[in-house]
């Protein structure tokens, strides 16, 4: 299976658009990068280093995807991981590539 950019895959079925499902980490684990690259003692900020630490701290979690028609009802029935979890597993991957960095 060829990997595809967000933009190339096709996420229409039956006629409806998936497009618009957020994996709940996605945007906790963003909202994480960006206050440890605001902080006074940022991670590298290459390409390779931000990648790799998002995709590691991403890889960490379970996916949590929210269906927009029916929030009120599922959001209730999910297993979030708690804030302080994905807060660690975010500083987790970003000392991993800080440690090892591939470039
Ligand atoms: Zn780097």
């Amino acid at each position: 299976m060829e990997l595809l950019s967000r933009d190339a895959i096709n996420y229409t079925v039956g006629g409806h658009s998936l497009a618009d499902l957020p994996n709940y980490h996605e945007q906790a684990v963003l909202d994480l990068l960006r206050e440890l690259y605001a902080s006074d003692d940022p991670p590298c900020g290459c390409s390779i280093c931000v990648e790799d630490s998002y995709a590691l701290a991403l890889n960490s979690l379970p996916p949590r995807y929210i269906q927009s028609t029916s929030v009120n009802s599922y959001l209730s029935s999910v297993n979030f991981i708690p804030p302080e979890v994905v807060r660690a597993k975010v500083l987790e991957a970003v000392e991993k590539v800080r440690t090892r960095p591939n470039h």
